[in-house]
């Protein structure tokens, strides 16, 4: 009932747009049935008078029991509601999204674009060679400045792209409801063909449900080989238009400037049929696409709008953060008085620094400036995101129908296994939906694409590195080790079936410190180590910390004691320890040995 709540308070915030534009019916977001207590506090009206209404409609209902959407939606008009329903997959996007009534207020955005893929295939280099023949305003004498994004003019129309490539980014933005991207180019180097960050970058895309043009870059290179691409395309499911799918694919040197009017004109032809719309009337709401403090003019953000208009003097309100708007520049640095829908601006005036990814809004004045800042502190609790737990109860409750899953293990052939059987164990009422995998340790990118789309991250055989641990750590996003597959099988079928995972508990059984390394070949490192206190136990898991930070968190794949293995090593004792997936020992190393434990 949270998502409800939060819900309700997100669609309150249509209220409080102007009164001039009458036109807009306020929006109340309900889910498949509402009882008449909480719906009357819902469009703030006595639930006697909607107990009236509901009579007057020939339904006699009392206070505690519910009707139905149908129901709901036939007499919301009669207190100037309309209804929508409450999407529960979708509910970060309400957040930002202008629920817009009238249909004839909407007019056509430029789209919005991120250019992702693999490393070295081209993306700083399309971003800039579009930048230097297409940007527009090169007349007013600018010079295009890196403010976070920028805007191009190809056949008429506008397009902004997003200046920072690559998914992490992207997922990162997403997962704190920015959906600020509607389309994404995916490059694909012709030399070097479908890497796995492009795999990354396909599936972070897929999960946002953006539409995807292919850029095949390169293709000045004599070794370009335009045809495998494709076909490695077909095999990640994007199936380009050739071979009659739905993917436009357009061959590029970013180098060269060949192909790119070819690609501008795809984003033209995606961008119609997608009609990305918006309402540039009214006040704005945006993202924040980057911010940061300079000495001598403030906090300087960018900001994109997703509709209205944002203009000079206008009060700002970005989470706690607040302040008039005294400068608005774009993306050349030259000042502009107004920006609609779709524009990238950089802004002067904030009292604070706001966060990449927060999403803004504009006040009417500065009372109701106050009033949305204290009901944003009211409703961030710190990190209410939903717990593991509670994904299970909302599996069980029938409200989650999907479980998503990120999954990483150490070794290609281990992946196909796990996803093949975990697919298997799909429900008619839970889809096991397994939104990317790939062979090696948890990365960022993998807890933003988690967070971003609740999913859950499984590693098998595979540690999480240091940086996506504190993330995952800060974002709850949950993290499932395994290293026995019918034991992650188990477990995720007891999800699947909304039943509570057993509770666990960590046993920490010793501590030991790495004396010296020693070489046993070129890619294995034995850890001579001293057990300080308790006892290794070759089953244990190792959390291996240096200067304070866990660098690793994995499984024993070895423990010795001289030339014998052994099951045990304890306090006072030496021996030779070797880790599954982590070779960089260092002289000083603290390990701390630990297991689960199922709490009866
Ligand atoms: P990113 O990591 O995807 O942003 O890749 P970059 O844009 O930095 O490009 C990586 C390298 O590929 C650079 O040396 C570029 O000059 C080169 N490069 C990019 N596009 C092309 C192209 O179309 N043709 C050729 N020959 N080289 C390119």
């Amino acid at each position: 009932m949270e998502e409800q709540k939060e819900n309700n308070t997100t669609t309150e915030s249509t209220e409080s747009e102007p009164k001039k534009t009458s036109t807009k019916v306020r929006v109340v977001r309900l889910p498949e049935t509402v009882t008449i207590s909480t719906f009357a506090e819902m469009i703030k009206v006595s639930p006697i008078d909607l107990m009236k209404q509901l009579m007057r409609n020939g339904i006699m209902a009392n206070i505690n029991q519910a009707v139905d959407f149908a129901t709901a939606s036939s007499i919301a008009p009669a207190f100037g509601y309309k209804v929508a329903p409450l999407d529960v997959q979708n509910l970060k996007k309400t957040k930002i999204e202008d629920i817009e009534t009238d249909a004839s207020l909407l007019q056509s955005r430029p789209p919005v674009v991120t250019i992702l893929g693999h490393v070295d295939h081209g993306k700083t280099t399309l971003l800039d060679n579009i930048r230097k023949t297409k940007v527009v305003e090169r007349e007013a004498g600018g010079i295009t400045q890196h403010i976070g994004a920028y805007q191009a003019i190809y056949g008429q129309n506008l397009i902004t792209f997003i200046d920072t490539p690559g998914h992490a980014a992207f997922s990162s933005m997403r997962a704190r409801g920015a959906e600020v991207t509607d389309l994404v180019i995916l490059v694909v180097a012709a030399d070097d063909g479908v890497m796995p960050q492009t795999v990354e970058a396909i599936n972070h895309a897929k999960a946002a449900n953006v539409p995807i043009i292919v850029a095949i870059n390169k293709i000045d290179r004599p070794n370009s080989d335009v045809e495998r691409v494709k076909r490695q395309l077909s095999e990640n499911d994007l199936l380009i238009e050739e071979w009659g799918g739905d993917i436009i694919a357009v061959p590029v040197s970013a180098l060269t400037g060949e192909g790119i009017d070819d690609l501008l004109e795809s984003i033209n032809i995606v961008s119609e049929i997608s009609e990305f719309k918006a309402n540039p009337e009214g006040l704005a709401r945006g993202v924040v696409l980057e911010a940061k403090l300079d000495k001598s003019r403030g906090p300087v953000a960018t900001l994109i709008v997703k509709s209205g208009t944002l203009s000079l003097g206008n009060i700002l309100v970005v989470g706690p953060n607040t302040g008039k708007i005294r400068s608005l520049m774009n993306y050349t640095g030259g000042k502009i008085d107004a920006a609609p829908p779709s524009t990238p601006v950089q802004v002067l005036g904030l009292s604070n620094v706001p966060i990449a990814g927060a999403t803004f809004l504009v006040a009417q004045n500065e009372k109701e400036a106050r009033d949305l800042i204290s009901r944003h502190q009211s409703e961030n609790k710190p990190n209410n995101r939903t717990s593991f737990e509670d994904m299970i109860s909302r599996i069980r409750t029938g409200e989650m129908k999907d479980l998503n899953l990120v999954i990483k293990a150490d070794v290609q052939g281990s992946i196909e296994a796990i996803s093949h059987a975990l697919t298997q164990l799909s429900t008619e009422e839970t889809q096991v939906r397994i939104l990317h995998t790939s062979s090696g340790s948890i990365a960022e990118s993998d807890v933003f694409l988690a967070l971003a789309s609740d999913a859950i991250i499984i590693g098998f055989n595979t540690p999480i590195e240091p940086s996506a641990r504190r993330v995952a750590n800060h974002e709850k996003v949950t993290v499932k080790f395994y290293s026995i597959i019918y034991q992650l099988l188990d477990e995720i079928q007891n999800v699947i079936q909304g039943m509570a995972a057993p509770s666990m508990k960590e046993i920490i059984d010793g501590h030991a410190v790495v004396r010296t390394v020693f070489e046993r070949s070129k890619n294995s490192n034995i850890a001579g180590v001293y057990v300080t206190d308790g006892h290794i136990l070759r089953s244990s898991s190792v959390r291996i910390s240096r200067d304070g930070s866990v660098i690793f968190d994995g499984l024993l794949a070895s423990l010795r004691h001289f030339k014998d293995d052994v099951r045990e090593l304890s306090t006072g004792y030496e021996g030779g320890v070797v880790l599954n997936g982590f070779n960089d020992f260092k002289e000083g190393d603290s390990l701390e040995l630990h297991r689960q434990e199922q709490v009866s």
